[in-house]
């Protein structure tokens, strides 16, 4: 995510002798190198955490953001991304809250690239700790079979689940089946905060060409969290920001459809409909070079199967 890494070049010193070595060497061959380009890509700039409410606090790793929630039986974990990115996941739980137990761990959804690392956090800080997750991640997770993703020992129907906690509630809500059916987001009344992942992002583009999703469906879940009372939103991609994200991503959505819908109506193929969409508004959304042409198709496609 560039823009996250442009943010992060804080490089520590090992790191940076090993830079100019490395510019020395690619000199030496008559290659230019750029310093700060290899800088970004530091150890320092690949994770890091910082508070983002009350008791509350924000994991990245690489492009992938979580949170974790201090209440009074411990830390509450979402999302630990990765078997790599928990080992980081621990640190930062450590540094933010010294002495911390582990009290919950909690899967978002069943995608694997979220839901991965339990067992290292159950590793450090005990091996029984609690998942928690929606029924349908556990029925989906049954199926993988993958050691590195632990199955959840307590599941959430469609009805959510609210762990008590006087300083600290937690809601658990199902809104919708945009990013599978298994999705859970969390909702912190004390902070005004919500936590959202994937069929959210902070001004980026959807993924590739939204392969299965009901875009109708998409823009009713992020009406849904609109309805909650919260002022900050932290997501699964991206920088946490306010409620002015999710009614962009909205408008984005609702854009894209109008304009597909208007092509398929026109009787254009899906080429002439990635033509005539220019959407100039949403050209410094993160990866619009690489996947607004594909949202476009996945658009397209959606609108054609939903008219035919
Ligand atoms: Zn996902």
């Amino acid at each position: 995510m560039k823009r996250a890494t442009q943010e992060n070049v804080l490089v520590n010193w090992k790191y940076r002798q090993l830079v100019i070595v490395a510019g020395l060497l690619m000199l030496m061959l008559g290659l230019s190198v750029n310093l700060s380009a290899k800088a970004e890509q530091g150890s320092d700039s690949k994770s890091e955490w910082f508070k983002v409410a009350d008791n509350t606090y924000v994991f990245r790793y690489k492009f992938y953001f979580t949170l974790f929630v201090k209440t009074e039986n411990g830390i509450v974990a979402f999302d630990p991304l990765s078997n790599e990115a928990a080992e980081q996941y621990v640190k930062a739980i450590r540094e933010a809250v010294p002495g911390a137990k582990l009290s919950k761990i909690i899967y978002t959804h069943w995608h694997t690239d979220h839901s991965t690392g339990a067992k290292i956090l159950r590793r450090e800080f005990g091996r029984n700790i609690p998942i928690i997750a929606h029924e349908n991640t556990l029925a989906r997770l049954k199926k993988l079979t993958d050691s590195d993703v632990p199955l959840p020992t307590k599941t959430v129907t469609n009805d959510g689940l609210v762990l008590n906690d006087s300083s600290n509630p937690i809601e658990l809500k199902y809104l919708g089946y945009a990013h599978t059916n298994t999705m859970l987001i969390a909702y912190l009344p004390k902070q005004n905060l919500v936590f959202g992942v994937d069929f959210v992002n902070h001004d980026s583009m959807g993924w590739r060409d939204l392969p299965g999703v009901d875009i109708d469906e998409l823009i009713l879940m992020q009406k849904r969290l609109m309805k909650l009372d919260f002022k900050t939103i932290t997501f699964g991609h991206g920088r946490p920001g306010g409620r002015q994200v999710v009614s962009r991503q909205i408008n984005y959505y609702k854009t894209l459809l109008k304009e597909a819908t208007s092509a398929v109506k026109k009787g254009l193929s899906e080429d002439e409909a990635v033509k005539s969409t220019v959407l100039e508004k949403y050209k410094n959304w993160e990866n619009y070079d690489n996947w607004f042409t594909m949202n476009v198709r996945g658009a397209y496609r959606f609108v054609k199967e939903k008219l035919e």
